[in-house]
């Protein structure tokens, strides 16, 4: 079903005039009320009289990540803070999270899109849904929540994680819609499987995937196992949390924007400049409606293209590919953001560690693995004996263990750790050093 028919399949005269229309009052809004923005536009020699249609988004200032944190906590909030009525976070680039905060306006305005995905995905009220989504800082669990509760879904909130809860409830239960990441879904098929249920006599028609890269490859094998349809659900916390975008279970050939919510542009992460329709670029979105955490062209680092072309589903709005890269080094772990420099920097307070590294990804079970591989110390391999030292003594253990603990807090998410001897990690040859190897 298509949730709201009136917005959706606008003409797109109208969606640009909507954007337009909007735009305008926003350039004031955070102007007026947010200082960062107010320098930034002062800056760039750009005032919000200067924007009178979507074709002047360009003459603004990027927004990145780093200056979001560099706000940290709240300190680009265009409202009072009495009048906010969530917080999110996602993980950073360093110990501290970025912060997102949402009016009860923005909540509602998130619950729409969201309702709008499901009923992408195939959902209708009364159905049954699984949200296999984390609930907490993370925007995915209650992000999910709020928007089947909008459509009239029975929301049963289980969260991420404990298989067997998950495979009991889709049985007993009768779950028609799942909401996971795509590597968990693969996950849930190999259990049911093994545990002799057959997943085509569960009542379960989609699976919606997203928070991780993934594949049509991926696609094939979980729709094959699961005997469900599975589409591509987009979003980050920065912008909103799930929700920006859904694939239409119609087509399954790319996600519709919430184009009266979002700008988005592609443009060569390089030179910034916009690239022609349907070019590969990083994804950069202005936030249209907004009002806790206004966003003007926020930089989201993800590779993917955009096409106004026609769908069949009868839906209006522009549809991005799937994430075909990132323009920075972040990897996506089981959900959780990781940094390589979150990496460093936890190494770095470590004295019997050289500041060289390698970084191993691999699936295993289905899921993401990360393995450090830090360098030790030329005084710590003395120190152990040597290279059987460094795999079996107790001093080489310790340290290992003390790092594994140490990373698990400040990357959220676990990794193993194997230290390597003096002089055998990666080191630049002068060009872009290669840390990590990926064997997914
Ligand atoms: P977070 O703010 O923690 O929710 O993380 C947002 C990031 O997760 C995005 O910028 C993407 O890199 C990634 N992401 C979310 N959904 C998808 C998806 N469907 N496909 C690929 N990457 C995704
Ligand atoms: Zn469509």
């Amino acid at each position: 079903m298509i949730w709201n028919e009136e917005i959706e399949t606008m003409s797109r005269g109208d969606i640009e005039a909507l954007q337009s229309e909007r735009l305008v009052k926003l350039a004031a809004y955070v102007y007026d009320r947010v200082p960062f923005y107010k320098q930034a536009f002062d800056e760039a020699g750009v005032s919000p009289a200067d924007v009178k249609s979507i074709d002047d988004v360009t003459k603004l200032p990027f927004t990145t990540k780093e200056q979001m944190r560099a706000s940290y906590p709240f300190k680009m909030f265009a409202v009072p803070m009495n009048q906010v009525i969530r917080t999110h976070a996602s993980s950073g680039t360093t110990g501290k999270p970025t912060v997102v905060g949402y009016t009860r306006n923005d909540i509602d305005v998130w619950a729409e899109c969201v309702a709008r995905c499901f009923g992408l995905s195939g959902a209708k009220p009364g159905d049954i849904f699984q949200n296999a989504y984390g609930y907490g800082l993370f925007t995915g669990g209650l992000g999910m929540h709020y928007g089947a509760e909008l459509m009239g879904l029975n929301t049963i909130p289980v969260s991420g994680g404990n298989t067997a809860r998950q495979m009991l409830l889709l049985q007993d239960f009768q779950t028609n819609i799942m909401a996971c990441t795509p590597s968990y879904s693969l996950t849930l098929a190999d259990a049911l499987l093994g545990a002799g249920i057959d997943p085509a006599d569960l009542p379960v028609r989609s699976f919606i995937l997203g928070a991780e890269p993934w594949t049509d490859v991926m696609r094939a094998e979980i729709e094959q196992k699961l005997h469900a349809d599975a589409v591509n659900i987009y979003g980050l916390s920065e912008i909103m949390g799930p929700g920006v975008s859904n694939e239409c279970i119609e087509a399954k050939d790319g996600m519709h924007l919430m184009e009266d919510h979002f700008l988005c542009e592609i443009i060569d992460p390089e030179t910034g400049n916009p690239v022609a329709e349907g070019e590969v670029g990083e994804l950069v979105i202005t936030t249209l409606t907004k009002e806790a955490i206004p966003l003007i062209r926020y930089r989201t680092k993800d590779l993917c293209s955009i096409t106004t072309e026609k769908c069949v589903c009868g839906r209006t709005h522009a549809r991005m590919s799937r994430i075909l890269g990132r323009a920075d080094d972040m990897l996506i772990i089981r959900g959780v953001n990781v940094f390589p420099s979150q990496i460093e920097a936890t190494m770095l307070g470590m004295e019997e560690l050289s500041p060289h590294y390698k970084l191993i990804l691999s699936r295993k079970d289905r899921l993401d693995t990360l393995e450090i591989q830090p360098e030790v110390s030329e005084d710590f391999f003395r120190a152990v004996d040597g290279l059987d030292g460094l795999k079996n003594s107790p001093l080489a253990k310790g340290l290992q263990a003390e790092i594994e603990k140490q990373m698990k807090e400040s990357l959220l998410v676990g990794a193993k750790v194997t230290l390597i001897a003096p002089g055998t990690a990666p080191r630049s040859e002068g060009g872009k050093i290669k840390r990590l190897e990926d064997q997914r």
